[in-house]
């Protein structure tokens, strides 16, 4: 059965003596097997059930306490049940009126076990479902145990009074040790360890201006501190707690970032997007458009790279252009909106795709007063001011007449 370690089935514990007293459902007699077994009592007696002996429905309710079923006492009385013992309680949710103390679970256990464990023997007595004890029965006994109950609802099911009992008697006698725990974590992150992770957390705090204002900068480090020394870190702990303190210090890295490709690469990889991606009927959507346009801005090529630079730091031409910025479902290179001119640039090797590509482009834009300038990226490369000065040209021109 889960949960169930069958190793230590035999766990037997010297405990007090389960009394049933004329019980009626068979039920209620195996639930009450399985409750004992659950807290590793072992000795039923039952004074006569209402259906004979032994019960297919106390068998099958049993849940495997067969152990404790197999070796059930049957007495005629209740006298005869509790002869031998010499420590009685009976319990009962109603009161009896009977000058006897009174106790709890709790205090019916300990008592039980300091009893047990000096060679006594204890036992305790569970009434019918109907009726519970009479006050005869109750009358035998040393001490009425009853539960800390819903006063306007105290009765409860037979088996789940007998588990109460057990389940507070195991404790006692367990002194409440669980049977698992947390697994065993890696080892315990030493001091020094949590001092470097913490300089380090501090270092990158102060970058961001974070322990702000000033006068509060050492109550903000005890409290900061304290977080992570009250979790009982492990080494593995500091290990993560260290990477993920870098990882956002240091910002987005590899693809995430972008700018993974070297110009090279991405001479390619703007070929490739521009026959696969602006010329076919794929970037038909707009925001495939702006898709490919993001990839592209995030992976210049070296001429764009230069011929960007100049675009926003030369006096001539700063804030007067966008890259990678689409016109209508196009994406010149470069774009101009006040002076209407679009830049584009032309990569070493281009195919007949991509030139057939340009063209086309050219005569969309150019058919909306666009004027086309059309730089060769090894010239951007080789001589970039002379093709700044065509560009300068360009624009002093103004626009054209057409
Ligand atoms: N109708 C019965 C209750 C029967 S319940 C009556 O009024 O007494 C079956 C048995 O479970 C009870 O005889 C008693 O042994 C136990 N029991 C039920 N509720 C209890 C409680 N609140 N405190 C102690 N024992 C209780």
């Amino acid at each position: 059965m889960s949960g169930t370690d069958k190793s230590k089935a035999g766990l037997a514990l010297d405990g007090p003596i389960v009394i049933l007293v004329e019980p009626q459902l068979g039920e209620n007699i195996g639930m009450a097997a399985r409750a004992m077994g659950n807290f590793a009592l072992s000795s039923l007696r039952i004074v006569n059930p209402r259906d004979g002996w032994p019960n297919i429905a106390a068998q099958r309710a049993a849940a495997g306490a067969d152990h404790i079923l197999e070796r059930v006492e049957l007495f005629d009385t209740v006298e005869q049940a509790v002869a031998d013992l010499d420590l009685l309680f009976a319990t009962s949710a109603r009161a009896h009126d009977q000058a006897k103390p009174v106790v709890g679970p709790e205090a019916a256990a300990t008592e039980m076990a300091g009893h047990i464990a000096t060679g006594g023997k204890a036992g305790i007595l569970f009434g019918r479902e109907r009726w519970g004890l009479t006050n005869e029965e109750v009358g035998l006994s040393n001490r009425i145990v009853t539960f800390p109950v819903n006063p306007g609802f105290a009765s409860l099911n037979l088996a789940q009074a007998v588990l109460l009992i057990g389940y507070e008697w195991f404790k006692r006698a367990t002194s409440g040790e669980l049977p698992h725990t947390m697994p065993e974590r890696s080892e315990r992150a030493s001091q020094h360890q949590i001092q470097a992770f913490f300089e380090n957390l501090i270092r990158e705090l102060d970058k961001v201006e974070f322990l702000r204002p000033a006068e509060k900068r050492d109550t903000m480090l005890v409290n900061l501190r304290n977080i992570f020394t009250r979790m009982d870190p492990t080494k593995q702990d500091m290990h993560t707690l260290h990477g993920v303190v870098m990882a956002i210090a240091e910002g987005r890295k590899g693809p995430a970032k972008g700018g993974v490709l070297d110009g090279e690469q991405a001479t390619r990889l703007r070929a490739l997007l521009a026959e696969h991606g602006q010329g076919g009927g794929v970037s038909d959507s707009g925001s495939t458009v702006r898709g490919l346009a993001r990839l592209l801005r995030r992976n210049p090529t070296d001429a764009e790279r230069l011929l960007w630079q100049s675009l926003t730091r030369d006096r001539r031409f700063a804030g007067q252009f966008k890259r990678q910025t689409p016109v209508g479902r196009h994406i010149p290179d470069f774009v101009s909106f006040p002076h209407r001119i679009a830049i584009e640039l032309v990569n070493p090797g281009e195919g007949e795709t991509i030139a057939a590509d340009r063209a086309a482009r050219r005569a969309w834009l150019e058919a909306r007063d666009y004027r086309v300038i059309e730089m060769r990226a090894v010239d951007v490369e080789r001589d970039l001011e002379a093709e700044l000065l065509r560009l300068q040209g360009m624009i002093a021109e103004g626009p054209s007449a057409s």
